[in-house]
């Protein structure tokens, strides 16, 4: 007989390990294994999401008439010791992961394995648009690639949002209206959300008790664990929350880390739902006139773009991609990213969420927590592990490229042309944090001065022979070099002071 194995972000009916699968004779194997889950000190509610997810996945297989033998195991190796026992599999079918860790792991398996068992790996898709070789022939050379024409191309290919061969409405990207900040008063629709069941709340139980010591609250799980939810999740998103996705998709609001955002990245990313699904649903409401160009092709892009974009240079890099650190940042994180109790408002909104379910949003992750991260000179091997462990959506194939390639430009460029950093001017410009706020937005060496203002000028300051020949950085550094020696030396100062005082804590508290 044949064992077909599902692992926990493999949780797609329409994989080729399934649909080629003879409902007679093979079984599928799940393992739940303990010495996966401490890997990393994981979120409680990712756990949470991942294990209540397997569990009614292996339900809805035998409702549809599978024979699985679902298993918690000490670790993967035991349980499929304990499966061979039990069937004596001839030949285990593995849909390919992209984990760089959980591909070594699965190829030392196969190699202790006796004669008797092959193992065949089959398409990962429709978990992405594209399988490992296709992307991987879409970033040729040893790059620096660019996120613009992977898209187009990519666009243009599946034939997304196209009107022959012109991109629809004659733009490949309507980025530059989605920009509008949304000061407060402007409401957005409620997102849909889920009650755990009984399965979940057994789960959560099992968490709550067995990984205490992870970070991140588990008082209040929203996030759907079957695929008939995530389809709600999308369908509400598609027809309430999509038409204002596009123009407030860079804004940021106290009280409100979901605003627009789809929150669909938990589900897509373990193959609740399908990457093409959503994106014909999204181009769907575009032609019914549902929603608008912007936010249809800003929502698609993406999807399209970042999300295969990230996978291709994850695959193309790794392992060596880890520990690139151009800037050779080593600062320690502050224990702040673990209780979101700080006085800047910006990080305690960006990170408080987190904590509470594992989520805040792409501008949030970017402008706030990553510039943070940059800015104060931490380790970037730090800051991809605290984003790793601590959110609903995270996989190693998609955090450290977005964090140590968008957030962090600690691989020199290789994905994103210019660093993002930024002063508290773009913040304050973008959401309502700076209004309450101890620190003041536009002051840059007083007491009060807001932290990323002199920490700005002093990450440009020290990384100008690494950075002044990027077209993209001109501009700032003739900024810079038309300051007085004096005005310099104060914001050198200012920024030394500030890295001191966050070793010393002094952001846990008030000023
Ligand atoms: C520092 C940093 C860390 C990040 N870590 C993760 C992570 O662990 N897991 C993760 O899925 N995404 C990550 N992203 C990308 C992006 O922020 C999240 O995909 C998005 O915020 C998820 O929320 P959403 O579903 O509401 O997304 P929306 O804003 O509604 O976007 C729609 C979908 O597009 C995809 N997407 C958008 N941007 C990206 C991107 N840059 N890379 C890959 N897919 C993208 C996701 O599938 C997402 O669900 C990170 C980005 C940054 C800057
Ligand atoms: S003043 Fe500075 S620290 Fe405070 S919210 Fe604004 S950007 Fe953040």
């Amino acid at each position: 007989m044949s064992t077909r194995w599902i692992f926990g972000n493999q949780l797609c009916m329409d994989l080729p390990v399934l649909k080629e699968a003879d409902r007679e004779k093979d079984v599928i194997l799940m393992v739940e294994a303990d010495s996966r889950t401490l890997w990393q000190s994981y979120h409680k509610q990712k756990l949470v999401l991942i294990f209540s997810s397997m569990r009614h996945f292996a339900e809805e297989l035998t409702d549809k008439g599978f024979t699985v033998d679902y298993r918690k195991a000490e670790s993967f190796r035991d349980g499929w010791e304990a499966h061979r026992q039990a069937y004596d599999p001839t030949d285990v079918h593995i849909t390919k992961v992209t984990d760089d860790r959980m591909r070594r792991a699965i190829a030392k398996w196969e190699k202790g394995l006796s004669d008797d068992v092959t193992v065949h790996y089959e398409d990962e898709r429709p978990l992405f648009l594209l399988s490992a070789e296709e992307v991987k022939e879409r970033l040729p050379g040893d790059g620096p690639w660019q996120a613009d024409g992977f898209y187009r191309n990519l666009r243009h290919d599946l034939g997304i949002l196209m009107d022959g061969e012109r991109p629809i409405g004659g733009k490949w990207s309507y980025d530059q209206e989605n920009r509008k900040p949304a000061k407060s008063g402007v409401d957005f629709p409620k997102k849909r959300t889920f009650r755990p069941d009984e399965i979940t709340e057994e789960v959560i139980e099992e968490v709550k008790e067995t990984y205490s010591d992870h970070p991140g609250d588990l008082d209040d799980f929203i996030w759907p664990v079957k695929r008939e939810e995530a389809l709600k999740a999308l369908n509400q998103f598609i027809s309430d929350r999509l038409p204002t996705f596009g123009t407030y998709q860079d804004a940021m609001l106290i009280g409100d880390p979901y605003m627009s955002h789809s929150l669909l990245s938990s589900a897509i990313n373990i193959g609740l739902l399908k990457p093409m699904e959503v994106i014909e649903k999204a181009e769907a409401a575009y032609e019914k006139g549902d929603a608008p160009l912007n936010a249809v092709e800003g929502f698609i892009r993406q999807i399209v773009g970042w999300r295969e974009y990230m996978r291709g240079i994850y695959l193309k890099k790794m392992p060596a991609y880890k520990n690139v650190n151009v800037f050779n940042h080593k600062r320690d994180l502050p224990a702040f990213f673990y209780t979101g109790e700080t006085n800047m408002k910006c990080m305690e909104q960006s990170i408080k969420p987190v904590i509470e379910r594992g989520y805040s949003h792409h501008i949030q992750r970017l402008m706030v927590i990553g510039n943070f991260a940059n800015l104060f000179g931490i380790s970037p091997q730090q800051t991809s592990d605290w984003f790793n462990e601590m959110y609903i959506d995270a996989y190693d194939w998609v955090v450290l490229p977005n964090v140590l390639g968008m957030a962090l430009y600690a691989d020199d460029g290789l994905l994103s042309t210019k660093p993002y950093v930024s002063s508290a001017n773009y913040i304050n410009k973008m959401s309502d944090y700076c209004s309450e706020c101890p620190f003041h937005p536009k002051h840059k060496t007083e007491d009060d001065a807001c932290p990323f203002n002199a920490l700005y000028w002093d990450f440009l300051d020290r990384n100008e022979d690494k950075l002044t020949g990027n077209p993209r950085m001109k501009l700032i550094y003739s900024q810079w070099g038309k300051r007085d020696e004096d005005d310099k030396e104060a914001l050198r100062n200012k920024a030394k002071s500030l890295k001191q005082q966050l070793s010393k804590g002094a952001f846990d508290t008030n000023l």
